[in-house]
């Protein structure tokens, strides 16, 4: 398929019933805001008609289910993929508008919290963009993740109602409405078959965004579900005396979709987020089974045609109610309905860590899904017959691969267990799933496991948030096929030789700094240098991911320049950008250091324009377009092991930053493309931290020996960043000491100075720092997503049956 035109008539047309749909006399009339509006909702009109992408012969559809997807900004995205960007841009001008204020008027559908739901937007791009037949499905959340602000320095966390207004790119089709139930009982058959008789029904709409492809003539929907009240009749299904009598007090269907938990990495075990979770399974497992007997397709060819691929465990409920349906509303045999649902799931496993791995109780499940939980015992006890004959006598093997364990089911080993494939987010990462989380099912099911390392689009994260870069690839490549084809970025490595393109590279990151320092100054009233060395560390605020580990770096700098006030410095511009999860106080002590270690430093005369130390609020996806393309160094330095890929290390080494990193996740494998002289690797390597935590590694004795260490952390105990107060920061001292430093920051400490050390003494040579960043942007091309998606096609969605 090729670009839809752009049909100038059709557009101002529809364009003009939005203002006369205002109640207005003219366009003019309208507010910025409103100009947003109607671009937007003249623009959804027009793609109503787009065709949509029908799967290949031979291929499968694509069912991603995800709790979470991270879109970004559509209208400014939109415009891009079709194609239309330019002429809406000149037309808008000569009505005195300009599009890219207009763009910014759109706020952010935050509808994820950090890299999985992110990831998920750049696969339905992706998947867009090859033509792979899909849809995204997740829930609509009316609040997303909580808007940040500083208040004397500490996270304040307002509600984020980003669809206060109406927001034009949604449309919702009543016709695929579903009724989900939820608690009751199960009930037996006049013939011994079982029912499920739910206490509440709830109805679930389709809210459906539209994702285009990059100019391809196609476009495909991320359906959202919304929980509202079913319809009053429906209360007969079940008797009014178990209605009153049910203990789930307060289902209140329409609270279901209201918010999204703010957690990234970590799982929190509460009612409602179960709920959620089956609720957005439920209308997707119906959907996808509505669209196979629409098609006239018998139930048996369902794995022929149709995958579901589970973002993490979150959706992994849908595994039962698929069996559910099967065997309950189809009357199929255990064999028959197993024979058709292991061979539709496949799992990404996003974490080692466990305390993010999802445990229910068995109680809840029980009691909100009694029919799911029978599903659940069943293969378990199955399974449980496959691993006494596989481990004749190993109880404590039996014990580990079980499915319910210690009153709980484990999300995890029910994908392993009941899915055709699992598969890991980096290389790493995937080494490390089959060695240390499942080796026991690797030994049984060596078949099933893979890995696809994650990837970004470079339409959002290269030509839409960095257009000067992206204007001088077209013309030094004399082509824009990089745009779907990102490893054509090879054919820039002769340029990191020719001084006058590195001149060119280097303006244009000196130009996207200045516009960061302009915005800087808006958003948090900090002046900073655009000449300065602009040090980025953004994502979520986890220990894992040690923004304490550069905070010490930071302390380190202040002290170098207080001992030697005429040291010839590389200044630096230090910017953060995280939110940390409401209930994680120690993440939330983190910030706290870094905005009162910020507001000293900043504030000191002796160190003028030669540190800064700026904590962004509010981090979300249009702040990461503003930040990466004026970053110069991307801080990766999570503990090496739980990292389980990284995005951001990808869109920062594109966008010519120069990575600082522990081998962890995907650094290892932008390590190997870029070179090891175009990125600092440094820090304890995964057998290492290993061995360190196995002989009873004791961060006292470190900070004893190193006095410098010491004399950086006595600064933050003794209140000299928080006005004396020697007890600001008990919670990040308690964790890097008494409580043993179990993310190993002081461990890592030496060897990060001195990995910084070599990023100074290089970006004193200008011309040997811009060669390495063009050869990051010439050499990251494989972590674009649509290579992850054509991985995904041939290593899982295609030829796995
Ligand atoms: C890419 C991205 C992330 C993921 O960043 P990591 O550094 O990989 O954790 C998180 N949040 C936003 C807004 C992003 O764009």
């Amino acid at each position: 398929m090729s670009q839809q035109k752009f049909n100038q008539a059709r557009f101002e047309a529809a364009l003009t019933r939005q203002w006369q749909y205002l109640g207005l006399a003219s366009a003019s009339e309208m507010t910025r805001h409103q100009w947003w509006q109607a671009v937007s909702a003249a623009l959804a009109e027009l793609l109503a008609a787009q065709p949509v992408a029908q799967p290949g012969k031979a291929q499968r559809h694509v069912n991603y289910l995800s709790m979470e997807f991270l879109i970004g900004r559509l209208t400014g995205n939109n415009l891009i993929n079709l194609g239309w960007y330019d002429a809406v841009k000149t037309l808008l001008a000569e009505q005195g508008v300009e599009l890219s204020a207009l763009l910014e008027e759109e706020i952010d559908p935050a509808l994820g919290n950090g890299g999985l739901g992110r990831l998920a937007a750049c696969y339905l791009d992706s998947m867009a963009t090859v033509g792979q037949s899909a849809i995204g499905y997740g829930l609509n959340y009316q609040y997303g993740l909580f808007r940040q602000s500083f208040a004397g320095g500490q996270q304040r966390e307002a509600p984020d109602d980003w669809q206060r207004d109406r927001y034009p790119w949604f449309r919702h089709n009543a016709a695929l409405d579903v009724q989900v139930g939820i608690g009751g009982r199960v009930i037996k058959n006049g013939d011994g078959s079982l029912r499920w008789e739910p206490a509440f029904l709830m109805r679930g709409e389709a809210w459906d965004l539209p994702v285009i492809g990059y100019r391809n003539g196609l476009a495909q929907p991320l359906r959202l579900w919304q929980a509202t009240h079913a319809h009053p009749f429906d209360l007969s299904l079940f008797n009014e005396g178990e209605f009153l009598q049910a203990e789930q007090p307060g289902i209140d269907a329409a609270k279901l979709t209201k918010v999204l938990y703010p957690n990234d990495n970590h799982q929190a075990g509460k009612r409602l987020r179960l709920m959620q979770q089956y609720f957005q399974c439920a209308c997707s497992v119906a959907d996808i089974l509505r669209r196979h007997h629409q098609a006239g397709r018998a139930l048996a060819t369902l794995p022929d045609y149709e995958v579901i691929q589970l973002n993490d465990t979150h959706p992994t409920i849908a595994i039962p109610e698929l069996l559910r349906v099967l065997l309950d509303e189809h009357q199929l045999s255990w064999e028959e309905a197993w024979h058709i649902s292991s061979r539709v799931f496949a799992y990404t496993n996003h974490t080692l860590m466990p305390e993010a791995l999802e445990r229910w109780d068995e109680r809840l499940v029980r009691s909100l899904l009694p029919r799911h939980f029978m599903i659940i015992k069943e293969i378990n006890r199955r399974f449980k017959k496959l691993a006494a004959q596989q481990w004749p006598g190993d109880e404590a093997v039996w014990e580990k691969v079980a499915v319910l364990h210690d009153k709980q089911v484990r999300m995890a080993n029910l994908c392993v267990v009941s899915g055709f494939a699992v598969n890991g987010v980096a290389a790493l990462h995937s080494e490390l799933v089959v060695k240390d989380l499942f080796p026991e099912y690797y030994q049984l099911w060596p078949h099933k496991f893979f890995n696809v390392t994650n990837g970004i689009t470079p339409r959002r994260w290269l030509k839409q948030c960095n257009p000067a870069l992206s204007a001088l690839i077209d013309e030094t490549l004399g082509h824009q096929r990089w745009v779907t084809q990102l490893d054509a970025l090879t054919g820039l490595e002769p340029y990191a030789d020719d001084k006058a393109f590195r001149q060119r590279y280097r303006q244009i990151k000196l130009d996207n700094k200045q516009r960061l320092a302009a915005w800087v100054q808006q958003v948090a009233g900090i002046e900073i240098n655009p000449a300065a060395l602009f040090d980025v560390q953004i994502k979520r605020l986890h220990e894992y991911k040690r923004q304490h580990l550069a905070l010490l770096h930071i302390l380190h700098c202040y002290r170098q320049l207080r001992d030697n006030p005429q040291l010839d410095k590389t200044p630096r511009v230090f910017l953060f950008g995280a939110k940390a999860a409401p209930g994680y106080y120690l993440a939330k002590n983190i910030i706290y250091a870094i905005n009162k270690v910020a507001e000293t430093i900043n504030n000191d005369p002796l160190i003028g324009d030669r540190l800064k130390v700026v904590f962004i609020p509010d981090y979300c996806v249009s702040a990461a377009e503003r930040l990466i393309p004026a970053a110069d160094l991307s801080e990766q330095i999570s503990t090496a092991g739980y990292e389980a890929s990284g995005t951001g290390n990808m869109k920062l080494a594109l966008n010519g930053a120069l990575t600082i990193g522990t081998l962890d996740g995907a650094n290892v494998e932008i390590a190997e493309q870029v070179g090891e002289e175009n990125i600092f690797i440094f820090g304890n390597r995964v057998d290492e931290v290993k061995a360190l935590k196995a002989n009873g590694y004791d961060p006292k004795k470190l900070r004893k020996k190193d006095k410098h260490l010491d004399g950086l952390l006595k600064e933050l105990e003794k209140g000299h960043f928080s006005d004396g107060d020697k007890h600001a920061f008990d919670l990040l001292m308690n964790s890097l000491t008494k409580q043993g430093d179990p993310w190993l920051v002081l461990a890592d400490f030496a060897d990060y100075i001195a990995a910084q050390e070599r990023v100074e003494a290089l970006w004193r040579d200008k011309e040997a720092w811009t060669r390495a960043a063009i050869l990051n942007t010439a050499r990251t091309g494989m972590f674009s997503s649509d290579r992850s998606v054509r991985d995904y096609q041939q290593r899982i969605w295609q030829s796995q049956r």
